[in-house]
């Protein structure tokens, strides 16, 4: 199931889920209702980057297992103080870092990379390129649309083993094909903005000190 919801092209995912339809029927029928949109991303509606599970939905969940049994405004007042501590442990990592794109998505960069060394780059024109891998197989790579037809570039806009061997053939620095969601400049960005304490009005606070928190 993660094969086809992972596939970047059609006929992968069909052949996938073909697979899952012949080993179980029950388990096709179900992901046919859930709507294929909701989970694969050859049929996603929008961009979905590299994220294809609700690991964060999850981990919030479990952020917030204690703080549900509190009181309402506890409960908002533990979920500001949170974010407050994360935004200012995230920026001051973000501006801390010299390096030009997140570091997961360079690791990503540089494995792609890897597996260029036995590709075949030939011109189709000043700026498209086919590449051809060991097995054979060919790939057209379409520099200014930003285009592979493996369809991984344009899914996760991290270039692909093949937009990095065209990149490399016409010496054009394999960042420029990063999307800019993934510079630090942008992760910066993201953490701009402070969140501050609710103040208290006349000497009241607002809110209800949270199990071991003092109130100075
Ligand atoms: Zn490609």
């Amino acid at each position: 199931m993660s094969a086809a919801a992972r596939a970047f092209v059609l006929d992968d995912f069909n052949k996938k889920f073909l697979e899952i339809q012949r080993v179980n029927p029950g388990c096709a029928a179900y992901l046919v209702d859930v709507g294929f949109s909701h989970w694969t991303r050859v049929h996603s509606a929008g961009k979905r980057y590299n994220i294809m599970d609700n690991n964060i939905a999850e981990s919030w969940n479990q952020v917030l297992k204690e703080a549900r049994e509190y009181p309402f405004i506890c409960m908002l007042e533990y979920i500001r103080t949170t974010v407050m501590e994360w935004f200012a442990v995230r920026r001051t990592r973000a501006a801390s870092s010299a390096s030009v794109i997140a570091p997961t998505v360079r690791k990503i960069v540089e494995e792609n990379f890897e597996s260029t060394m036995a590709m075949a780059v030939r011109p189709i024109s000043d700026f498209e390129f086919q590449v051809q891998i060991r097995s054979g197989e060919c790939f057209t790579v379409k520099l200014v649309e930003g285009t592979c037809s493996c369809n991984q570039f344009q899914c996760l806009s991290i270039p692909c083993p093949h937009v990095i061997a065209a990149a490399n053939r016409l010496g054009v620095s394999v960042d420029t094909f990063v999307d800019v969601a993934y510079f630090e400049e942008t992760i910066r960005h993201a953490y701009d903005e402070k969140i501050y304490p609710i103040p208290s009005v006349g000497g009241i606070l607002l809110w209800e000190p949270l199990p071991g928190q003092k109130v100075t």
